[in-house]
This record gives structure tokens, sequence and C-alpha cells, in this order.
């Protein structure tokens, strides 16, 4: 099971961005591929997605510089070792990297290995990934759970050019099997287009395949949404909830200590966010709520965990970008209470198994979570099941980047029965 070779090599994602694919060739023969995501809204404190910055090339988003970082840095380095000892691998990476960020290596290089050595073990070992991550990171559990899915079906933010404010509006079927939660919703989704249809708005996607639709207000996305649920004959508030991601740090502005909602003409501060908050979670069976102020207002996310947090999840994707140091001054704080995962917000499998095993540890909320550029790439699934995650958020029900995840699970469901 030792590493003979790793190749890595440039792709496209689901933008037709460059990001990185790795393969790690065992001696034994048994070979693991993995790709890395990338983000469009990504937080300020995030491992550094190294780009080659030559504008003569993809408008300087080309990964060559991490693709020959893997060959000539990190390849010499682990050639020979065994491929079942994760944590030394990501270990070694991160102590040749040298930095707080990845800033040397790159995020991109250090995970596409991270996770393709992973993948190769998980054969080697005949076992399927989900199963081979509690083992190889001895997680506590016996059984296996799989999430709830939270989709997002209305884009907005910087995935849909602006249309809404707000980035994302998303439902989240509750079924009791994973398979009736993606037949809700899709059928959802189906009611949702002929809505839109109906009030003669355009039915284009966003890049998280969800509709991207220029409404004139952020709030009349629920209520589109609600008509949606019920149209499709499911109830909102019993069967299915809602869940949003505003992805605030996106619109506040430093300088004038206030949110600006462009659609509205609205600035909005501090307290004026909670409070718009507070309002909809009274009308709406809001589940969760993402990045609901900046990723840098620490007492902002006091106060807010300390009005809202009883009622719904307060997920940190910018604030606490899957960091274990992050969130533990969050738990210390009260600062949320759920934590959204994903993978290259940090740049290894170990660091990210941490944050994840933190969270649940003080009982915080875990949603294991894709990028906006994405690629076939399903390992976020078996995570997801491998750790027992409360929720996935993997996208709308259309483009298979983002149904590439929801497949996988309706298979792992079959598998763990
Ligand atoms: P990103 O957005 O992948 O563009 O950062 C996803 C999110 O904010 O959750
Ligand atoms: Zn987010």
């Amino acid at each position: 099971m030792n590493i003979e070779s790793i190749h890595a090599h440039e792709i496209l994602d689901s933008r037709g961005n460059p990001t990185i694919n790795v393969t790690v060739l065992l001696k034994n023969g048994i070979a693991g591929s993995a790709s890395v995501p990338s983000g469009a809204s990504t937080g300020e404190h995030e491992a550094l997605e190294l780009r080659d910055g030559d504008k003569k090339r993809y408008h300087g988003k080309g990964v060559l510089k991490a693709v020959a970082n893997v060959h000539k840095k990190i390849a010499p380095r682990l050639i020979g070792m065994d491929v079942t000892r994760q944590r030394d691998i990501d270990a070694a990476m991160m102590e040749l990297d040298g930095t707080m960020n990845k800033s040397n290596l790159g995020a991109n290089a250090i995970l596409g290995v991270s996770l393709a050595c992973a993948h190769a073990a998980a054969r080697a070992n005949k076992m399927p990934l989900y199963q081979y991550i509690r083992h190889v990171f001895q997680l506590p559990y016996s059984k296996f759970r799989l999430p709830l899915p939270t989709m997002n079906v209305l884009n907005g933010g910087a995935h849909a050019d602006w249309v809404l404010d707000f980035q994302e509006f998303m439902i989240v079927p509750t079924q009791r099997t994973f398979r009736e939660r993606i037949r809700a919703g899709a059928e959802i989704f189906y009611a949702l287009e002929d809505l839109l249809k109906q009030k003669g708005y355009s039915t284009l996607k966003g890049d998280e395949g969800g509709y991207a639709v220029p409404l004139k207000t952020n709030e009349e996305a629920f209520k589109l949404i609600m008509a949606a649920i019920k149209k499709a004959g499911y109830t909102p508030g019993k069967n299915v909830f809602l869940a949003m991601d505003p992805a605030v740090s996106e619109l506040y502005q430093e300088k004038t200590k206030r949110y600006h909602l462009k659609i509205e003409g609205k600035t909005l501060t501090r307290e004026q966010m909670i409070a718009l908050w507070e309002k909809w979670l009274k009308k709406y069976p809001i589940m969760s709520l993402e990045d609901g102020l900046d990723q840098d207002d620490w007492d902002g996310w006091v106060q807010m965990t300390k009005h809202l947090g009883k009622k719904v999840g307060l997920v940190g994707d910018d604030f606490l970008v899957t960091n274990v140091s992050r969130l533990a001054k969050a738990i210390e704080m009260k600062a949320g209470n759920a934590i959204l995962i994903k993978l290259n917000q940090i740049g290894t499998l170990s660091e990210t198994v941490d944050a994840i095993m933190l969270a649940k540890q003080y009982g915080w909320k875990v949603s294991v979570s894709h990028r906006s550029g994405e690629t076939e790439d399903t390992t976020i699934a078996d995570l997801a099941v491998a750790v027992n995650a409360d929720f996935i958020k993997t996208g709308s029900l259309s483009r298979s980047e983002r149904l590439a995840k929801y497949n996988r699970l309706m298979e792992i469901e079959e598998e763990v029965g």
C-alpha cells in the first residue's frame, strides 16, 4: 500500500475555470483520484487557492503552479509512504508548506493529494470511501446516517449575477429516506419552475443549478418557494423546511459598517440585519441560517446567537472556514451553533475531520458542503456519511456536478440500508 507515484493535471470546473485533479498510484497497482472545487464568495480567512496569475492563460486562473508543486515538491516527499497513514501524509504536506494558510504549495495542490490518497487507500482496503474515512480516523460511530439535503433552488449574489442580494434560498426535505428527500426536492423544483413561468419570470439558472430570477425583493424568494412546496403537495414546516445562506460578508462595507442591499436600495446595521432574520424566522419555517452576519463580526455573532440561537441553526461558513482555531474561539464565545464544512477552505482531510469532530463534541450541527465551482468528484457525499453529518449542502436539483453528490448518497443509502 505504499505510494508509487503521484500525478496531477489541470482540468476545468463547472464554471469552466481551471482546477486540479490528482491521481495517486500505489505499488500494488491500485490508484485513487480526486478533483478540487473552487468558491466564488470565498471567505477572507480561507486557505489559499494557488492560481498562476498569468493573464495570457485562462484570465490568470490557471493552476499549473499547483500542478508543478504536486510533481516537484509533494510527490518526492510522499513517494514510498504507506497511503493508509492519512494523518502523517497530511502532516507531511503541512510541514513542507510551512505556512498557516497553505500559501506556499497551495491548498488546492495539498487537498488534491490528501483526497486522492484517501480514495486510493479505501480501494486498497476494499472499503467504500465513507467506511474507510470512519476507519482511518477511528470515528466513534457504528451506524451510518444519511444527512438532510439543503437544496439551493433560488440562486442570487455572486452565483447569479446579483439578481438577488442574498445568495442562497434552500429547501430541506425531511422525509424518512434520502431517496424520498431527493424526490420531494425534485418535485418542488418542478413546481417552482411552473410558478415562475406562470408569473412570466425567467427560468435561467445560476452556478449551483437553482433559478436565478430578478425578483423585486429578496423576501419574494421565500414566498415563491413556500408556494412551490404546497403546489408539489408537501407541507412547509412539517415535511419540508427552509434554509438560507445570505452570505452577507459579500454585502458588508467596512467604511459604512453596514450591509448594502442593492435590489431593495437599503443599508442595514448589524442590529437591523438580526431584526430582519428574526422577522423571517417568525414568518417562514427556516431551520438554518448561514453567514447571517459578516465574517469578522465576532460580537455580532454572539449577539445574534443570544437572540436567535434557540430557534435556528446559525451556521458559520466564511465566518469559521472549517478552521479548528476559529471554531474553538466561536464555541468558547457562543458565536453560532453550527458549522459549514468545506474541504478546500482548510486544505487537508485530517484538518477537516478535526473541525467536524470538534463541532460535534460541543453539540454543534455539521453541514458538509460543495463549492459554487464544482466537478464530478463526489468525495463530500462519502464524507457526510462517514461523520454522520446533520446536513449536506450540494446545490439544486439540476446540473450534474450537483446531482452527482445526490446520486452517490442514494447509492450509499442502498448499501448501508
Ligand atoms: P462559494 O459559495 O463556494 O462560492 O464560496 C458557497 C457558500 O457561500 O456557501
Ligand atoms: Zn456560505
